[in-house]
C-alpha cells in the first residue's frame, strides 16, 4: 500500500518497525533513518533474517536536528508518511521538513526543547507558565501552532500515538462514543509491575523519563490547571493481574489535549506507579545535580549532567531479557449515560516476557511502539484523514481499537471499576 519513513531506531522505534514489517499488507516499504545508522542496519538484518515480511527495508543516516538534512532525506525516500520516533527535541524540525515536502507526520510525544536554559525559549515558556498555570517543559502549543500551515498544505499531522498519550486518548474517544453522553472525570492510571533486577534504570529514554518524573505534578479541574509539588499526591491502587501498587500524580501531556477535546470534562488526573527504590535514587540524583539539563564545565569541556547520567544507566532497549511482570495501563471514566451516573475502566495488560519473546523488547517499548504503528496505519490507509494537526482522540476510535486487539494490545472494559479517591 505505501511507504513509511521512521526517524529514530531506539527502543520504541524497534517495536514499531517490527510491527510495520509484520503488517506488510499496509507497509510495502520501510525506511529506517537515525543518527546511528548501524542500529538501523542491525534491525533491518534481524527482520530480513526472519524471512517473514514482504516489506522492503532500507536504512539511512540522518541528523534530525537539521531541517535541511531531513528535507534531503524525505525527497530521496519519498515516503507517504513520516513516523517520528526520535526524541521530543526533534518534533519541530521533523514537522517543518514534512511541511516543506508535503508529507504526513506522526509522532508519540509532544515537543520539548533540549536546552531548557535557552533564553528565547525560556521567555515563551515563562509566559505560558503564567497564562496556563503549569510548569512542565513540554506542552502542545508549539505543535498546535502548525494547524493552519498543515491545513493549507492539505497534509495530516497526528500527535501522540504511543500508549500514554495515544491509546489512553483513543480509549477516551471510545468511552465517549459508546458508553457516555457526558464524561465528567478521567483518571489515567499507568502501572508498570515489571522488575528488571537493577537497583535503578528507566524503561524508556532516561533523559525524557527523569525530566517528566522529577517535575511538578498537575491536574485539570473545572477549567484550569492545579499544580502540585513533585510526587505530592500518592494513592494505592489494586491493579488487575499486577496487584497493589503505590502511584503518584504527574503532569502528563494528554491531559492538555483531552481537556480541549472531551467536551464538558470536569477533572483529568494522571497517576504512574513507582517503587520506593526508584524514587530514592531519583531524589538523590536530583539533589546532587545529576538531573540538570544545562551544560556544566568538566575538565575543560562542557557536559550536560543528565546526558552523562544516561550514558551510565542501562540502555532501556537492553532491559527486555531481564524484565519480568506486567504493565496495566488504562483509564477510569465517570459521567452520565441516558440520564444515569456511570463509571467504567478501559485498560490493557501487557506481559514483559511475552513482548520479549515476540520482538526482543520489554513491555514499555512494546506498548508504545505498537500504537505508533497503528496510528501510522490509520493515516496510510486513509481510515483517519483530514488536513491539519490532530490529537488521536479527534478521530473515530473504532478502527484503532480493533487494531489494538489485532496487533498485540487487547483491551478490557470493566463496568464496575475500583475508583481512585
Ligand atoms: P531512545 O532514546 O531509545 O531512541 C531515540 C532514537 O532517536 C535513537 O535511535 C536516537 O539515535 C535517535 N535520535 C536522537 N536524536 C537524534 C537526532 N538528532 N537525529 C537522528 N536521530 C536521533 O528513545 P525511546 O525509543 O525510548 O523513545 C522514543 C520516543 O518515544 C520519545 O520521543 C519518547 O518520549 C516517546 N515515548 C512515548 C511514550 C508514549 O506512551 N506516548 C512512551 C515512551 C516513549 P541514537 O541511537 O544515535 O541515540
Amino acid at each position: 500500500m505505501g511507504k513509511v519513513l521512521v526517524i529514530g531506531c531506539g527502543g520504541v522505534a524497534q517495536v514499531a518497525i517490527q510491527k510495520c514489517a509484520q503488517n506488510d499488507a499496509v507497509f510495502d516499504e520501510i525506511c529506517i533513518a537515525s543518527r546511528t545508522v548501524s542500529k538501523c542496519d542491525d534491525l533491518k538484518a534481524k527482520i530480513e533474517a526472519q524471512g517473514k515480511s514482504r516489506s522492503k527495508i532500507t536504512t539511512a543516516k540522518v541528523n534530525a536536528d537539521s531541517v535541511d538534512d531531513l528535507i534531503a532525506l524525505i525527497k530521496s525516500v519519498k515516503p507517504d508518511v513520516v513516523l517520528n520516533l526520535a526524541l521530543p527535541y526533534q518534533d519541530l524540525t521533523i514537522m517543518d521538513a514534512c511541511l516543506a515536502c508535503g508529507v504526513h507526520y506522526v509522532d508519540s510525544a509532544n515537543y520539548e526543547p533540549e536546552d531548557t536554559e535557552d533564553p528565547e525559549w525560556r521567555k515563551i515558556y515563562e509566559k505560558r507558565c503564567k497564562e496556563l498555570g503549569f510548569t512542565a517543559y513540554f506542552d502542545y502549543s508549539w505543535q498546535w501552532a502548525y494547524q493552519k500551515k498543515y491545513k493549507d498544505a492539505g497534509i495530516t499531522a497526528i500527535l501522540g500515538t504511543g500508549f500514554d498519550p495515544g491509546v489512553t486518548s483513543v480509549f477516551s474517544a471510545y468511552a465517549l462514543k459508546h458508553y457516555f453522553d457526558e464524561i465528567h472525570t478521567i483518571d489515567i492510571l499507568d502501572c508498570n509491575g515489571g522488575d528488571h533486577g537493577y537497583p535503578f534504570a528507566t524503561n524508556f529514554n532516561p533523559e525524557i523519563n527523569l525530566r517528566e518524573v522529577s517535575a511538578n505534578g498537575s491536574y485539570w479541574e473545572n477549567g484550569h490547571w492545579v499544580e502540585t509539588k513533585p510526587m505530592e499526591i500518592k494513592r494505592e491502587y489494586n491493579f488487575e493481574q499486577v496487584g497493589m501498587k503505590d502511584m503518584y500524580l504527574l503532569h502528563h501531556e494528554e491531559i492538555e489535549s483531552l481537556a480541549k477535546n472531551i467536551p464538558g470534562v470536569k477533572r483529568i488526573r494522571f497517576f504512574m506507579t513507582f517503587g520506593q527504590s526508584y524514587l530514592t535514587h531519583m531524589k538523590c540524583l536530583e539533589n546532587v545535580g545529576m538531573l540538570r539539563t544545562d551544560p556544566v564545565m568538566f575538565e575543560g569541556r562542557e557536559i550536560v549532567p543528565i546526558q552523562f547520567l544516561k550514558a551510565l544507566l542501562p540502555d532501556p532497549a537492553s532491559l527486555g531479557p531481564r524484565t519480568v511482570g506486567k504493565t496495566n495501563i488504562g483509564c477510569i471514566y465517570t459521567g452520565i449515560k441516558d440520564g444515569k451516573k456511570r463509571a467504567i475502566k478501559i485498560y490493557n495488560v501487557c506481559d514483559h516476557q511475552e513482548c520479549y519473546k515476540e520482538l526482543g523488547s520489554q513491555a514499555i517499548s512494546y506498548t508504545t511502539g505498537v500504537p505508533a504503528m497503528i496510528g501510522t496505519m490509520m493515516v496510510m490507509t486513509g481510515q483517519w484523514k483530514g488536513a491539519g494537526v490532530f490529537n488521536v482522540e479527534e478521530f473515530d476510535p473504532d478502527p484503532y481499537m480493533e487494531a489494538l486487539n489485532k496487533w498485540g494490545l487487547p483491551w478490557v472494559v470493566d463496568e464496575n471499576p475500583v475508583m481512585v479517591d
